[in-house]
């Protein structure tokens, strides 16, 4: 899902940084220049990519049971960037795990807004690239994460639509994004924010509701293992009907942002193409069901992007939808990407988009463009990375 993040501004050399705090170096246990590390693959056998319950497997049968324990508590709920920091870990484990604790590399890290924003480009051992963004807010720490590497919607705006599918992510490598987000924090925390992600959005690279098996799952680990709270939890949809309803049959109360960045079939189905397959009106269907079942209110976001969608006809007709669903606009300018000319709507006409929503008795909220020295919008860290620059 691209541009429902806060956006981000252009890249400011002293705040870019290539860097792996994932650090793929041997941990130094013990034993000096002389010990011997087998080079794991990067990837290969990390334990975010086993189930919880059979961490037993990655300890190993000599050990005892409460070991598995012990792991998964520094997996899930107190996750260090090395491996060597799980103190209570014989050195053995440690070193076992320090090439293969995460199922990614840090290929690139940015930072701005003075710290309070960063974005991670990972590349896993199969090559396939995944982006994080986390923003620092006075009351929560918002991760922003992917569900697939590419996708396969083709959104005309998009950077990741313009590159096509990789493959679907699996649970743990989403749920890593999350534990690998709060390892950081804990070494880098936040000037004014809390110190850990307290929310997280499924905004970042993917149609998490065309993965929704493994986005289950690991919606599951993010309230079984980590204790985050389904309330903070957000699926972001393009407009994948069946995973909408799928979505509310499920229990737990996460929270819906439909995108859709036009409000008739016509355009829509131009700057979406999955549209042709699930119009408007299915969706609204659908996302009326999800309010019902859940008696949560679902938001509608609303990329804006020049002599596109910003004229005052799709206000109106968006205001008639947003109070059929009793839905919260967000408004949040187009970032723009080297793959497409399209451009941002201009301040004015965000604001005059704005006001015509709320004469139409819609509550919206414009999305502040903090953070825009970096390639903050979903897949535009690969987009550089893919062209050398
Ligand atoms: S192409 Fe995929 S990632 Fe991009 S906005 Fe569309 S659904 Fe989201």
């Amino acid at each position: 899902m691209q541009n429902r993040l806060p956006t981000p501004i252009p890249t400011s050399p002293g705040l870019t940084s290539k860097t792996n705090p994932a650090d793929p170096r041997p941990d130094r246990l013990s034993g000096g220049p002389n010990v011997q590390v087998a080079p794991a693959a990067r990837s290969e056998g990390s334990p975010y990519l086993v189930d919880p319950d059979r961490l037993d497997q990655v300890v190993g049968a000599d050990e005892p049971p409460y070991r598995s324990n012990q792991l998964q508590e520094w997996l899930y709920r107190h996750p260090v960037l090395h491996a060597r920091e799980m103190t209570n870990l014989p050195g053995g484990l440690r070193r076992a795990l320090s090439h293969r604790l995460w199922p990614f590399e840090v290929e690139e890290h940015q930072s701005a807004d003075r710290g309070a924003t960063h974005k991670w480009l990972f590349r896993t051992g199969d090559g396939a690239a995944i982006e994080s963004v986390v923003m620092g807010y006075r009351t929560r720490t918002t991760l922003c994460v992917s569900s697939q590497a590419g996708c396969a919607l083709a959104c005309t705006f998009c950077a990741t639509g313009q590159f096509g599918f990789e493959r679907h992510l699996q649970a743990g490598e989403i749920v890593a994004q999350v534990a690998y987000a709060n390892a950081f924090l804990r070494e880098h925390p936040l000037r004014s924010s809390p110190p850990r992600v307290t929310n997280v959005v499924f905004m970042g690279m993917g149609e998490p509701l065309a993965n929704y098996p493994r986005v289950r799952s690991a919606i599951g680990l993010m309230i079984g293992e980590m204790g985050m709270s389904a309330r903070s939890l957000t699926v972001s949809t393009v407009g994948v009907v069946p995973g909408i309803r799928r979505l509310a049959d499920d229990p737990w109360p996460v929270n819906l942002a439909v995108s859709l960045h036009a409000a008739d079939d016509e355009l829509r189905s131009l700057l979406v193409p999955l549209n042709r397959r699930y119009p408007l009106s299915e969706i609204e269907a659908a996302a009326s069901y999800f309010f019902e079942k859940k008696g949560r209110r679902v938001s509608l976001e609303w990329t804006m992007i020049r002599g596109v969608n910003d004229h005052r006809s799709q206000a109106d007709r968006l205001a008639v939808i947003a109070r059929r669903l009793r839905a919260h606009v967000n408004l949040i300018a187009l970032n723009p990407t080297p793959l497409s000319s399209d451009m941002p709507s201009t301040p004015q006409a965000i604001g005059r988009f704005a006001a015509a929503l709320r004469h139409g008795g819609v509550n919206v909220t414009v999305r502040s463009t903090r953070g825009t020295e970096i390639d903050a919008a979903c897949g535009q860290l690969r987009v550089r990375s893919s062209r050398g620059s």
